[in-house]
Parts: structure tokens; sequence; C-alpha cells
């Protein structure tokens, strides 16, 4: 099925807005031009984007969530998701996306969560042919990159 990244996000921020505004934090949507939609299936997108806007929310104390959609030439969908969070230390970065992985104990128990989040985004990304990335400081911030290929002989756009 053709799926709207656009109408899936909308969706997720409307329906959290309420959990972001009791934790004083502000969530931006900025969509950018001609994106086109993407083949998949909405359920499972819609899955990887809850995770991480739960995950952002979870592990933001203060500040904003910004999620940027945009077009990377012919070639990708690019959605990033930004917060001013705890951030994730150096070290750790490379194992968030093992299952049941979770940095460390006290924050853990602080924070709550099984560890299996991430490693379910990053299968049903890939599984959409799909890449994620992140990038994140350690008391500053994270920031988590998904990127979808656009197949251009079947390039569709919303009417
Ligand atoms: P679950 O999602 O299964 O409820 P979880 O959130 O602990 O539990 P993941 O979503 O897989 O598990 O995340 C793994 C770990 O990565 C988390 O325990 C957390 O420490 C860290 N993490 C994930 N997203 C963020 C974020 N936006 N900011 C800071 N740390 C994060
Ligand atoms: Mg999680």
């Amino acid at each position: 099925e053709w799926v709207d990244l656009v109408e899936i996000m909308e969706n997720l921020v409307r329906n959290t807005s309420l959990q972001a505004k009791e934790k004083g934090l502000d969530i931006q949507l900025n969509i950018g031009h001609e994106l086109p939609l993407i083949f998949g299936d909405g359920l499972r997108m819609e899955q990887i984007f809850m995770n991480l806007l739960t995950n952002a929310i979870r592990y933001t104390n203060k500040g904003k969530i910004v999620i940027d959609l945009q077009r990377v030439a012919d070639r990708h969908v690019l959605v990033s998701m930004e917060d001013t969070g705890i951030g994730i230390p150096q070290e750790e970065l490379k194992h968030i996306f093992e299952r049941f992985y979770r940095v460390e104990k006290s924050r853990s128990r602080q924070y709550g969560g099984t560890g299996l989040g991430l490693a379910i985004v990053k299968q049903l990304v890939e599984l959409h042919g799909g890449q994620i990335q992140v990038h994140s400081q350690s008391g500053t911030g994270t920031r988590f990159e998904v990127r979808f290929p656009i197949e251009s002989e079947k390039e569709r756009r919303k009417s």
C-alpha cells in the first residue's frame, strides 16, 4: 500500500501532545516539499515513529522535539527526530539497537521500558528498504534519522 508519512506523523503528534504537554515539552513538525508516498505497511510505519517519538518524550525532561520530513533529491525521504533530552553516552550508541539493551541501570529504573523498542524499529525500517542512524550527546540531546528509498519509476504523490 502507498503510505503517507505526513498523515502518520500528524496523527502521532496529535496523539502524544497531551503526554508531551504534561512534561512541558513542545513538539514541532516541519514538512518539506514534494514528499512522495512510500510503499510499505502503514501500521508498521506508524509503529516505527511511535516508538521513536515515545522514546523522545520519555527521555526528554525539558525543551522540545523537532520532527522534520524532507525529500533528499530523488533518492530518499528523510525523517529526522531531534530531542533536547538526556542523550546517550558515546560508548553506548553502538548497542542501542540490540534487543533488551538499555543504557545504565539507574536510568532504566527511573524511566521504565524493556529495551525492545529500537530493535523492532530497526527491523521495521530495514524491512522497508530503509536505514536508521543515531547521533547523540550525553546531556544535550539525540537525533534519529530514518531514510526510505524513493523508487522513481513507482513514485506516487498525494492527489
Ligand atoms: P521500550 O522501548 O522497549 O519500552 P526502551 O525505551 O528502554 O524500552 P529502546 O526504545 O530500545 O528501549 O531504547 C534503548 C535505550 O536507548 C533506552 O533504554 C534509552 O536508554 C536509550 N534511548 C532511546 N531513545 C533515546 C532518546 N531519544 N534519548 C535518550 N536515550 C534514548
Ligand atoms: Mg523505547
